[in-house]
């Protein structure tokens, strides 16, 4: 467990008080933890007279549900000039999560230039030149926004509303939270943002293609009460027909309601992201480390969110996840 040492924030913080030109990346299919704590960061930066940019490695978009949060700062992965004197990785625990723009991590560095890494998973490699790393926060925006407090920046709408949509993802609605997590969704909350309008727009409108696509899914999923050391588990498969026609967005909602199974502590979903490759999804609820599963076959995350990609058919790669599975230590 690695918490934030206070001279790592204020080393960060005097970095970013005098940058001038920044590029600030979330990880690959960004979710609204790692975009709009990029987004926030990069909106601050820039009121203090910074360039900016905020990019990912794909998809080639911004995923709808998120563009609310942008306010014109996003350019294409293929629209970013070439080196940068401060590269921010965020939510990123390795240059792998950062696609095919990892390798900037490297010629930042070796070109003299700088590289923080924000983040909050216990899995990071401390791949930077700076770290603002702490694997009890319970999103990276609660790290952008220690970080804000230390460079002294006020906390407008648009910045607290980026903050607010990783929060109140990161932590399922507020599920997994301490008294200390509410009193930094009050200061977003007193900020201006409009809680119900955010969730709204990032985590729950749909269009109506989603029901046919879950009909279908949930329709196929099972229930294996002796996986996961007898803990059960419940999954479902989202084929490359199955996505058709649906964003990325709807295909990442499918986990959320396979969770929802009593009889199992553990959910997966297995959504096809090639002819012979499956992307992996895992959450526990409670009582086994998924993390420690999904290392063993390739991924990472968090002991109840964690994730890995696996090639073959589907019957094999439910099969390395239930023998991983097997394994994963108990909590
Ligand atoms: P997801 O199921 O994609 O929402 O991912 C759940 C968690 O696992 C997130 O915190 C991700 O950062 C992490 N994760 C997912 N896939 C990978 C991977 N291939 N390698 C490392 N971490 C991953
Ligand atoms: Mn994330
Ligand atoms: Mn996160």
């Amino acid at each position: 467990m690695s918490t934030l040492a206070l001279d790592d924030l204020a080393r960060a913080a005097a970095l970013l008080r005098e940058a001038t030109d920044v590029t600030l990346l979330a990880h690959i299919r960004p979710d609204a933890d790692a975009l709009g704590s990029a987004l926030a960061l990069a909106q601050v930066l820039a009121h203090r007279g910074a360039t900016v940019r905020v990019s990912f490695a794909e998809p080639a978009t911004v995923p709808e549900s998120l563009r609310g949060l942008d306010p014109g700062l996003w350019v294409p992965a293929t629209e970013l000039p070439d080196s940068e004197p401060l590269l921010i990785a965020l939510d990123s625990a390795s240059p792998a999560r950062l696609g095919a723009l990892g390798e900037r991590v490297d010629s930042t560095k070796r070109a003299g230039g700088r590289v923080l890494v924000i983040d909050h998973h216990a899995s990071n490699t401390f791949y930077g030149t700076d770290h603002v790393v702490d694997d009890t926060a319970e999103a990276t925006a609660v790290l952008v926004l220690r970080l804000l407090d230390e460079l002294g920046a006020d906390l407008d709408e648009p910045v607290a509303r980026c903050l607010y949509a990783g929060l109140v993802t990161d932590t399922s609605g507020f599920r997994r939270a301490t008294p200390q997590t509410h009193r930094v969704a009050g200061r977003l909350l007193a900020a201006g943002v409009d809680p119900d309008r955010v969730v709204r727009e990032v985590a729950e409108e749909r269009p109506f293609g989603w029901l046919p696509m879950l009909a279908r899914v949930l329709s196929a999923a099972r229930l294996d009460t002796t996986a996961a050391r007898g803990l059960g588990l419940a999954h479902a498969v989202v084929t490359e027909d199955d996505a058709a026609g649906v964003r990325l967005e709807e295909i990442e909602s499918v986990i959320d309601v396979v969770r929802s199974v009593r009889e199992a502590e553990v959910a997966a979903v297995f959504k096809q992201s090639g002819p012979a490759q499956w992307t992996v999804s895992l959450r526990a609820k409670s009582r086994i480390d998924v993390s420690s599963a999904a290392r063993a076959l390739g991924g990472g995350g968090h002991r109840l969110a964690a994730g890995c990609t696996l090639d073959g058919t589907v019957e094999q790669a439910l099969r390395q996840v239930r023998t991983a599975l097997a394994e994963a230590p108990l909590l």
